[in-house]
């Protein structure tokens, strides 16, 4: 109660003292720089984003197509109701269907055929499965392209074992990522060039564990699609070890994964309207799909409920933006971005509204370090010199740099803008069965949150 009322006296303070553009940019700073810090009080005090995660994670996953889907479509509606949004609405858009299966088995055979060890695998999203009976055959182990490549008549009818390591020494984890990743995304089109049956990769991550990370994978035209699955870390290394000494030992898959045909989905979209500039717009989201390992709980689902929260914290606090505050959280990011293509059409097509910035959240919700912009240089350095009002949230930089994969399909925009968290324990649990939960510090979530909070605040009462 106490926290409250003083809530509302600097509140009061701050706005009797000028609602109006400072003059000078100290002014300017020390104006915003109270209000971000009650945002940051509220936000870690409150932990209502966090609270609303324990919720929504409960609908289990949220792949497109699938029943969590739409549960999670239901859900983030009828939230953006609660919160009492100026208006809601969904917005839908056609989405691949790729289903699991429940049979998803990988042995290690001797030379007499006899399983010796059963082995953790994950199917690869979009992968075909195996005949009923399974697949067996003798397995090649290769650590990059250049190697696949290379095999030649050896790859004939194989299982490609590409056993590429996570790059430890990579300070980025997402640098490490991309270049892991690409094993999964094009390795199948690869090993089926050169003749192999099958492919299993190592788990793309850095977790070492026998949790395999999924995720989305690529056949191409008039190249045979061959059935394509992660083996875990530990797995990875007993495979390769035992190779070494039995080469002629051979694997057999078991898979019942399979592509339906599309389906549809939608974009949940709820806004706050500007009091003074409604017609010009800035976007905040993250996506409301997830992989069906774990339940995506810091892929993406606290970090899309970062952009819902910040609407939420906004209209708490009592406070009335300028401009609009639309948040979008965007089906199908995993397997198809149709979501944020979608979205990334409308915004080219709505000759009424001018798209000032849009900021997604989805590295995961640790603890805060910045923001990389996609604008001009004056746009930039004017988001730059708001830094020591954002550092009230642990931001510690602004630098040019990517947004993300469903903001960046709206080119139409003057500032794109990711969120960016540390990024050192995200990559331990992406993509499997590892993100659950338990892995989300309410702190960090909601320093996070409130990071986020500040920075829309700025733009939609300064503008870009
Ligand atoms: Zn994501």
């Amino acid at each position: 109660m106490k926290v409250k009322l003083l809530t509302l006296i600097v509140l009061f303070a701050i706005f009797a003292t000028g609602c109006n553009a400072p003059d000078n940019s100290s002014q300017l700073i020390q104006k915003y720089d109270a209000i971000s810090k009650i945002m940051v009080r509220n936000a870690l005090t409150n932990r209502t984003g966090y609270k609303w995660l324990k919720d929504f994670l409960k609908i289990g996953p949220r792949l497109s197509g699938s029943p969590g889907n739409f549960k999670a479509i239901e859900w983030i509606k009828n939230k953006m109701k609660e919160i009492g949004l100026d208006s809601v609405w969904l917005q839908e858009c056609k989405v691949p269907h790729w289903v699991r299966g429940n049979v998803e088995k990988a042995w290690l055979l001797n030379n007499k055929g006899e399983k010796i060890k059963a082995l953790h695998i994950a199917d690869l999203g979009g992968s075909i499965g195996t005949p009923p009976k399974g697949l067996t055959g003798n397995v090649v182990e290769v650590s990059s392209f250049e190697e696949l490549k290379m095999l030649g008549p050896k790859a004939k009818n194989k299982i490609i074992f590409f056993n590429e390591k996570f790059d430890y020494g990579e300070v980025n984890t997402f640098i490490a990522y991309s270049k892991a990743v690409k094993k999964r995304v094009y390795g199948a089109i690869e090993a089926a060039k050169v003749g192999a049956k099958a492919l299993l990769i190592r788990t793309v991550g850095s977790s070492y564990d026998n949790k395999p990370h999924t995720g989305n994978m690529h056949y191409a035209e008039n190249v045979k699609k061959i059935p394509a699955a992660a083996l875990g870390a530990i797995d990875s290394d007993y495979l390769s070890s035992v190779l070494r000494h039995h080469p002629d030992y051979k694997i057999k898959l078991k898979m019942n994964c399979k592509n339906l045909p599309d389906t549809i989905s939608y974009n949940v979209i709820g806004e706050l309207r500007g009091s003074k500039f409604p017609n010009e717009v800035i976007v905040i989201g993250g996506h409301l799909d997830c992989w069906d390992k774990g339940v995506g709980a810091h892929d993406d689902g606290a970090p899309a409920l970062q952009t819902l929260e910040t609407l939420d914290l906004i209209k708490r606090l009592n406070l009335k933006p300028d401009r609009t505050i639309r948040c979008v959280l965007f089906a199908n990011e995993e397997n198809g971005l149709n979501g944020g293509k979608t979205f990334g059409k409308y915004a080219a097509n709505d000759k009424n509204e001018k798209y000032i910035a849009a900021i997604e959240s989805d590295r995961g919700a640790f603890t805060p370090r910045g923001f990389s912009v996609k604008a001009n240089k004056n746009v930039l350095k004017k988001i730059q010199s708001w830094l020591p009002v954002l550092n009230n949230a642990l931001i510690d930089w602004i630098k040019k740099g990517g947004s993300g994969a469903d903001v960046g399909q709206i080119k139409n925009v003057i500032a794109s803008i990711g969120y960016v968290p540390d990024t050192q324990r995200y990559m331990d649990l992406h993509h499997s069965a590892n993100d659950t939960f338990d892995k989300v510090h309410p702190r960090e979530m909601e320093l996070g949150t409130a990071a986020i909070a500040t920075l829309v605040y700025l733009i939609s009462q300064e503008g870009l």
